[in-house]
């Protein structure tokens, strides 16, 4: 077989497919995650000393090429490029601030102001090129379930991408307003965007069940229209997001915070465990990360797992005041699972099938072990948020938003290890959530309304608003579909139509 055929289903051997095929079709047919063997018998690697001398462009160019290998290092240097502009506002890409004895990794300085635009700026080009190797002329309709940060992400992603639509769902009633905002007043031909009454992970699982419904493919199929997920189930979403591990660790080298092979930590606020599993492979890929704390609201089913090696989702859904992270069945701890279990993709699918039919799996001791070679974890309520919020802002004159403060708070309470630096991953600018984080500070959010809240927040830090936040309240709303769970197969073929008609 061809090393090109890099990925497979966690859930089976078989069917090998090229990343190209991958990020096509998000899912495997089977319902699994695509995942590469290579990354667990570490015949891939990144070489750490080059990637030290390098920009985030180069470094995106190397780790890209490694994890997929069937696109032309011509293709990969278009993509980046074309990601990483103008609509970044700063070269760094992701640029690394001392935080107390700690490090903060900035990364919401693209279009949305959260962390998922540095592999949403790059999924759709990664898609476009996907496309045209299929040499079939069929449009792509991309259906995503967000807790917040991806449905934005995505809609600016891949507004009037040729070729490309994208229906996103969001939790009526379960993101911030200015969440909301991004997202209906999103302006392109082939944007659909609705509310619908759930959850985020009721969302989830619809978005899930309409990838495995077959009547719907081939209805859409006569038609030359096939869908895919820009949620990080796909492989074309997680792999961007290695490319910051190995940024960041060349940005302590840089500062003299490390030498070349010593190791790091990463706390990483974590919901559908995408942007920590991302740590993970930079870890197989050779980065020396020594740990990998895994930091949760109140919604604490992974602290749990982690603590337990039981993973149970009959429990409370509880909104906090970090809605992107409101979720209680994160599916990329399937791939981890794939992978810490040495690629025993039978023990994954009869886990996910107990976590399907009974709501919890409990995973083997041996597995467990595994695990806690590399995770640890911890938990921060709204209240613990709120007053690292505070107490960040006081102390160090870093303004953090609600996600990020989860990981801090949860940081604070884990020893560090002597000579090992530790970074905590910042994943939304603050204003994204101006009242959390204005009544974290003391002051009275009482009779404002949310952009009253950003004004503010501003007066009393001096923290630079990003305009593109500010100018929200002055758009018009052009997305106003609240539907039911049952509706959102029938939007998602509405809306595909009208798109490619
Ligand atoms: C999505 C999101 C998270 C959680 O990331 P996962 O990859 O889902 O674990 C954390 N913080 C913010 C601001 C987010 O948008």
């Amino acid at each position: 077989m061809s090393s090109s055929y890099l990925y497979h289903s966690t859930r089976a051997m078989g069917d090998a497919v090229t990343s190209k095929q991958a990020i096509l079709t998000g899912l495997a047919p089977d319902g699994g995650l695509y995942v590469a063997d290579a990354l667990v018998d570490a015949s891939l690697s990144v070489d750490l000393a080059a990637v030290c001398g390098e920009d985030y462009h180069a470094q995106a160019r190397r780790v890209l090429g490694a994890l997929l290998p069937d696109y032309t290092a011509d293709e990969i240097a278009t993509c980046v490029e074309g990601a990483y502009g103008p609509r970044f506002d700063t070269r760094a890409i992701t640029p690394l601030v001392p935080m107390g004895d700690d490090w903060l990794l900035e990364l919401w300085h693209g279009p949305t102001c959260a962390f998922k635009d540095v592999a949403l700026q790059m999924l759709p080009r990664l898609m476009s090129v996907a496309r045209g190797a299929a040499g079939s002329d069929a449009n792509v309709m991309i259906v995503t379930a967000t807790s917040g940060d991806t449905g934005k992400a995505a809609l600016e992603g891949f507004a009037d991408v040729p070729g490309c639509g994208v229906s996103v769902f969001y939790p009526d009633g379960g993101v911030s307003d200015v969440q909301r905002l991004q997202m209906v007043t999103q302006r392109g031909a082939n944007v659909a965007v609705a509310g619908i009454r759930g959850n985020f992970d009721d969302a989830q699982t619809q978005v899930k069940r309409i990838f495995g419904d077959r009547e719907l493919a081939a209805r859409l199929a006569d038609e030359h229209i096939v869908l895919s997920s820009a949620n990080s189930i796909n492989v074309g979403r997680l792999v961007p997001q290695v490319v910051y591990y190995f940024s960041a660790y060349a940005q302590l080298v840089a500062a003299g915070a490390l030498t070349l092979g010593d190791p790091v930590e990463f706390c990483v606020p974590t919901g559908n465990f995408g942007d920590v599993l991302a740590g993970y492979y930079a870890k197989l890929l050779g980065l020396p990360v020594s740990r990998l704390i895994v930091a949760s609201n109140a919604n604490d089913v992974l602290t749990e797992f982690i603590q337990t090696g039981v993973y149970n989702r009959l429990r409370p859904f509880e909104k906090t005041i970090s809605p992107s992270m409101d979720i209680l069945v994160s599916s990329n701890l399937e791939r981890l699972l794939y992978y810490l279990s040495g690629g025993d993709a039978a023990c994954v699918a009869s886990l996910m099938d107990s976590l399907a039919r009974e709501g919890s799996y409990r995973i083997s001791g041996e597995l467990l072990r595994r695990l806690h070679e590399t995770f640890a974890c911890g938990r921060a309520d709204d209240e613990e948020t709120k007053a690292t919020i505070r107490a960040t802002w006081e102390k160090d004159g870093l303004l953090l938003d609600t996600h990020t403060a989860v990981a801090a708070c949860v940081s604070n309470g884990i020893p560090r290890a002597a000579g090992v630096p530790r970074v905590v991953l910042s994943t939304a600018n603050p204003y994204k959530f101006s009242r959390a984080v204005l009544t974290a500070l003391g002051a009275s959010d009482a009779g404002l309304s949310d952009f009253a809240c950003m004004d503010a927040l501003h007066a009393k830090t001096g923290v630079p608003v990003p305009p593109q936040l500010a100018e929200l309240q002055t758009l018009p709303e052009l997305h106003t579909t609240v539907c039911d769970q049952a509706g959102m197969g029938a939007f998602v073929q509405h809306e595909a139509e009208r798109i490619f008609a």
